[in-house]
């Protein structure tokens, strides 16, 4: 047997043993190999019926009535928690609703809010995804805080008595690189701040454990390892111990005590909802609650587990089929390091992905020199690892 065939018998053996494969009929897909559910989850199944319904009868015929008869209107906290199992959070701590951008403007605005007087300085993960250090930049400016980019691992020694809040992305976007959640949280708070965490990167695809590590503010988008579809909204978790005292930057009608008493002033309504601003938007939401119905009975252990092994079997595979010095993995080796996605250094990355997927392997690159493989386990096998990189080597030698 070549090592080819031994690559691909391997991988057919930890496909056949994977309790997780079955997930994958509950996804349209087609015969390629997706790795950019990073960017974009596949669909599940359970999605455009659930659409239909929603379009058709829910508005089509009850319209008005669907507020309160069909759940739109409590839509945001009930699908707040059914995502909270997947972070690690007790009900009634997220609510959905607005972009992951808007999301990380109330939630830095709100911590450094909570921190109270006397604390000027906002710290923020220097490799950030670029949204988020453009909202903390103008966050700092209105609070008249200043703000200090610096690396995840400097963040435990550099917040102090001045810190009041720190922003930090849970995986890089660009390297995979998975931070210590747990270490900078336990810092952060020593130190009298706040932490707010970005979970863009983390959430279904591994395990979080918001409540279990004392996060303080959380967001994550939900049309990347959740499936939600482009553009779903996205979620905001403020820890229980701090929803009585947090004051959101964008207090709408939605996050009023008593909404439909249209008064004048603002008065906050208790728990997640006070993190609510406008109309939530009802066909996307409603489209990212059916999705979530694929975690059913899914360990996130196993997902983790999962995630881990075919990240290592791609990297091993590009080894063996991608010649020496073309491309240089920026993910680290170690597990505790490392989130769901592989990222290799390659010239050209551009051209190289747009052959990837002339070829049915779909992942993505990101400027200037990084092509990003996601490993997204419910759907991703170890078939379609070694495929993958068969094709980057193929596509490589020319
Ligand atoms: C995907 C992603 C975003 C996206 O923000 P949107 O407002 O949803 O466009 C933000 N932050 C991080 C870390 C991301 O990975």
């Amino acid at each position: 047997m070549s090592d080819t065939e031994s690559l691909q018998s391997r991988a057919a053996a930890l496909d056949a043993a994977d309790e997780l494969g079955k997930l994958r009929e509950q996804f349209v897909l087609d015969d390629g190999v997706y790795l950019d559910g990073n960017s974009l989850g596949a669909l599940p199944r359970a999605v455009p019926g659930r659409l239909a319904d929603v379009v058709e009868r829910e508005w089509g015929q009850r319209r008005i009535c669907s507020w309160d008869e069909a759940g739109w209107w409590t839509a945001p906290e009930r699908t707040g928690d059914l995502i909270a199992p997947l972070v690690g959070a007790a009900a009634g701590q997220i609510v959905v609703g607005d972009s992951t951008s808007v999301n990380v403007f109330k939630a830095v605005v709100g911590a450094v809010r909570l921190a109270g007087d006397g604390r000027d300085e906002i710290l923020v993960d220097e490799s950030t995804f670029p949204t988020d250090g453009y909202i903390a930049e103008s966050a700092a400016r209105m609070t008249g805080c200043t703000l200090r980019p610096l690396a995840p691992a400097d963040i435990p020694g550099a917040a102090g008595p001045r810190t009041a809040a720190v922003l930090v992305n849970h995986v890089d976007y660009r390297t995979g690189r998975l931070h210590d959640l747990p270490g900078i949280t336990a810092a952060v708070r020593a130190a009298g701040a706040l932490v707010v965490w970005d979970l863009c990167h983390s959430a279904g695809a591994l395990p979080v454990g918001l409540d279990e590590h004392g996060v303080d503010l959380a967001i994550g988008c939900t049309y990347k390892y959740l499936n939600g579809g482009p553009g779903s909204p996205a979620y905001l978790y403020v820890a229980a111990r701090h929803q009585g005292a947090f004051d959101s930057p964008l207090p709408g009608w939605n996050s009023h005590a008593e909404p439909f008493g249209m008064r004048p002033g603002f008065e906050p309504a208790d728990g997640a909802a006070r993190g609510r601003v406008g109309t939530p938007d009802i066909l996307s939401m409603l489209a990212l609650e059916a999705a979530l119905g694929v975690w059913g009975g899914v360990s996130l252990a196993a997902v983790r587990e999962k995630s881990l092994a075919l990240t290592d079997f791609f990297l091993e595979c590009v080894r063996h089929h991608v010649p020496d010095g073309h491309v240089e993995s920026v993910t680290p080796a170690a597990h505790a390091e490392r989130g769901s996605q592989v990222a290799l250094r390659c010239a050209d990355a551009a051209t190289v992905m747009d052959a990837l997927i002339a070829r049915g392997v779909v992942g993505d690159y990101r400027a200037p020199d990084i092509l990003r493989f996601g490993f997204t386990p419910l759907y991703v096998g170890f078939a379609d690892a070694e495929r993958a990189a068969r094709v980057l080597g193929e596509v490589i030698r020319g």
